[in-house]
């Protein structure tokens, strides 16, 4: 049995919780084959990058973040290891915070940082925190070794958001991990480019790391473990009978993904996914909690939904006119606007008689997007082909999400009037052809008796 292990910055933020994961780490490792990947420590990205950003204007206090950033790793030392263990460690830590300070020192002289030089300066975060616990693991007895993920993931040069090689990549971890004895501890996030140059995943990019380590060794499961208990099948801030949900199909976890229950990345999956490996998520409070696990095919149950999430602060742009009806072209027209200036539309839909357009995006962007559409539809404007633009403010998208729903009629129908019995009023509907997902729009005041009274009546509780 071989199973990857990956935790986040929260779990793993001081030197008490690193010693709390690592008892968990050891526990597995005495019932499987375990392969490690850890993110940087909670808030050390953000340090690094603002630290870059600091330097890039030419000013020096980012010299102090150096400083909150070693006080951090000192302190971690010191409660975790005594000795020539700690002695080492430290040594090596100072190694790399002084090349850290000396990056810096650089950005700051030339008063510019690329995206190439942001990557190499956001990698000490990993790099910091997978050295220092598998020194620690050592130190405890636990034979352990720190592997710099830049020498297994292979990406291209877009630095930020690298594109991974697969076939490289894959090689390189099978040649690497498990060759040497112990558990591989493995930084998530960060990567090379065929020049050796460091590029990095994305942000929050460990636990695809995680999800390419388990592609390439072949493991049986990869486990993300995070301070919840597991997917859960609505906030339970606002519904105080959510409930974890046990097995969730791999769609149903993406849609929830995009809808703001932030389970795991939508890309984080795809290369586990590919290979049939299933994920569970896990808590690292509550390691005995069974979690949820994220399948190909979950077993058959009789829910009709897994979850309902939501989107706030969210607008409606209706673009109305009668010049619309029947020209061919006129929707891509409106959509370019957004395009081109890389607005992110959340919902669309148009009713057939084609006299509105409804967008939904978020409120940051509606009055920007109308402004620019009034410029770039100046024309139609003027021959009246469009009317007006419109602007419905405080609203929130609301989502039902689940494979149950498929080829079963009713589910909307049961939904709309729920809300109709609620008195709620609804303002756009989008439903993909997945048939996986239904979206409303509501008003934000509703939002929590909507998402309450929808749960009752789908869930029971
Ligand atoms: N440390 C990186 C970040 O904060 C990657 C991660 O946490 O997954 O984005
Ligand atoms: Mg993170």
């Amino acid at each position: 049995m071989i199973k990857v292990l990956k935790f986040g910055g929260s779990s793993v933020q001081d030197a008490e919780k690193i010693k709390h994961v690592c008892s968990i780490v050891i526990e597995e490792s005495k019932k499987s084959r375990v392969a490690v990947v850890f993110s940087a420590m909670k808030g050390i990205t953000d340090l690094l990058l603002n630290s870059a950003k600091i330097a890039a204007e030419g000013k020096t206090n980012y010299i102090e973040n150096i400083g909150t950033l070693l006080l951090r790793q000192e302190k971690a030392v010191n409660e975790l290891m005594s000795g020539n263990f700690a002695q080492e460690a430290m040594a090596s830590i100072k190694e790399m915070i002084e090349e850290l300070e000396s990056l810096l020192k650089g950005v700051e002289l030339v008063r510019e940082c690329s995206p190439r030089s942001l990557d190499l300066i956001a990698s000490f975060g990993e790099r910091l925190n997978n050295f220092l616990i598998a020194s620690y693991l050592n130190s405890i007895g636990q034979k352990a070794h720190y592997v710099d993920s830049r020498e297994i993931i292979k990406t291209n040069k877009q630095y930020t958001r690298a594109i991974v090689y697969y076939e490289e990549t894959y090689k390189n971890i099978k040649q690497r991990i498990f060759k040497e004895e112990g558990i591989p501890v493995i930084t998530g996030f960060i990567a090379s480019a065929e020049d050796g140059s460091t590029t990095t995943l994305g942000r929050n990019g460990s636990d695809f790391s995680a999800s390419i380590i388990a592609a390439g060794v072949g493991a049986n499961i990869i486990e993300i473990w995070t301070d919840v208990d597991g997917v859960l099948s609505a906030d339970p801030k606002i519904v105080k009978s959510a409930f974890v949900v046990p097995e969730i199909s791999v769609e149903e976890a993406m849609e929830l993904s995009y809808f703001g229950a932030k389970v795991i990345h939508p890309s984080t999956v795809i290369p586990a996914f590919e290979k049939g490996i299933p994920m569970c998520i896990k808590n690292t409070l509550n390691p005995s909690a069974p979690g949820t696990m994220i399948v190909k095919k979950p077993k058959a149950h009789n829910m009709p939904i897994i979850g309902i999430a939501s989107i706030n602060d969210v607008s409606i742009i209706n673009v109305v006119g009668g010049g619309m009806i029947g020209q061919p072209g006129f929707a891509s027209k409106v959509f370019e606007t957004f395009t081109k200036n890389n607005i992110n539309m959340i919902m669309i839909s148009q009713a057939s008689s084609e006299h509105t357009i409804c967008i939904v995006c978020l409120a940051d962007d509606a009055k920007k997007a109308i402004a620019l559409m009034k410029e770039d539809l100046s024309f139609e404007l003027k021959s009246k082909a469009i009317e007006k633009f419109e602007l419905k403010e405080n609203l929130v998208i609301v989502s039902i999400i689940g494979e149950n729903m498929r080829g079963t009629p009713g589910v909307a129908g049961k939904l709309f009037s729920t809300l109709g019995d609620n008195n709620i009023n609804v303002y756009a509907i989008a439903q993909g052809s997945s048939e996986r997902n239904i979206s409303f729009v509501i008003k934000k005041e509703e939002t929590e008796k909507s998402i309450n009274v929808i749960h009752k009546s789908f869930l029971g509780v």
